[in-house]
């Protein structure tokens, strides 16, 4: 086995990606969740997203969400904005890191905001500007890097023109999301070598999806690549949107539990990360598909009922 990094940075993502794939809960409960996450020792939190309510009612209350949440030193809060209007908001709250997505699939990003990858890939350009001069930091996410539910396979030439594209108009990262969890160690592999052979410096964050149970292989993929950037998602919250009860984010605890175990230091707190997947399970009224949830640490010598 290659050489193993001694650390990663994990990006905990449910109170954004999971609630938003998720029925809407009340804004007390998300603040909950966000305050017990922040309790758990997890260095990164996706927050909220700042979108238009009619879009995504989930993510309607995003500013009192965070108005209400508990700031934690030492952990950075972030917040996802589809267009100016959202950053321009998110700036407002007080967020400094802030990510923007665009989709490598043409036809999956028409369905998303009518508009080709070029033409979002414009907008970007501006919005980094924009999030550049009021001193934020600016993340572009893929999403389908590893595939397209309407396309199917998508080329990692292509999203590597994407990243040398965003990487020349000032990215400051990079993220690969498996938006329909169509990756698979190969596509890992590959997509990551075609990237790095455009460019090589850009810091590179992966999101997998455990929608076809490859998210933990392709975990350790991206490990043997020396990859040391990830997102998941408590409990495995977040539904796949495109198949109603499947899996959908990779589960932390799972990632957590694995990593340590293999020697990688997170800064999370297993045990403790577990009492939240138990509570997101309690606030949602729904048992969560994370298979750490269920059974346990390794220690933890008898299942759950
Ligand atoms: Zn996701």
């Amino acid at each position: 086995m290659s050489q193993m990094p001694a650390a990663v940075s994990i990006r905990e993502v449910g109170p954004r990606d999971g609630l938003q794939n998720e029925e809407p809960i009340p804004t007390g409960a998300k603040v909950r969740l966000l305050d017990a996450l922040s309790g758990t020792g997890v260095r990164r939190i996706e927050a909220v997203s700042f979108v238009h309510p009619r879009a995504i009612p989930q993510m309607a209350d995003a500013d009192e969400v965070w108005r209400q949440a508990g700031k934690v030193d030492g952990v950075r809060y972030s917040a996802l904005v589809p267009n100016t209007r959202g950053a321009e908001r998110a700036l407002a709250a007080g967020f400094t890191e802030i990510e923007v997505v665009v989709s490598a699939s043409d036809t999956h990003n028409r369905r998303n905001v009518n508009r080709s990858t070029d033409e979002s890939l414009d907008d970007i350009a501006e919005l980094i500007d924009l999030l550049h001069s009021a001193g934020a930091r600016a993340e572009v996410i893929v999403a389908t890097s590893f595939g397209c539910p309407y396309e199917g396979d998508v080329d990692p030439g292509r999203v590597a023109g994407i990243v040398e594209r965003v990487v020349r108009d000032g990215a400051d990262r990079v993220a690969f999301g498996d938006t329909t969890g169509m990756g698979t160690p190969r596509r890992v592999r590959e997509l990551v070598t075609a990237v790095r052979d455009r460019e090589p410096d850009v810091p590179v964050l992966l999101h997998f999806h455990n929608t076809r149970g490859t998210a933990l292989a392709n975990l350790l993929t991206a490990l043997e690549l020396g990859i040391t950037e990830f997102d998941a998602s408590v409990g495995g919250l977040g539904g796949c949107p495109y198949a109603p009860g499947a899996s959908g984010n990779l589960a932390t605890e799972e990632a957590v539990h694995m990593l340590h175990d293999m020697g990688i230091d997170t800064g999370i707190d297993l045990d403790a990360l577990i009492g939240v997947a138990e509570l997101a399970e309690e606030l949602l009224g729904k048992r969560l598909p994370s298979g750490v949830l269920r059974a346990g640490p390794r220690t933890r010598l008898t299942a759950r009922p």
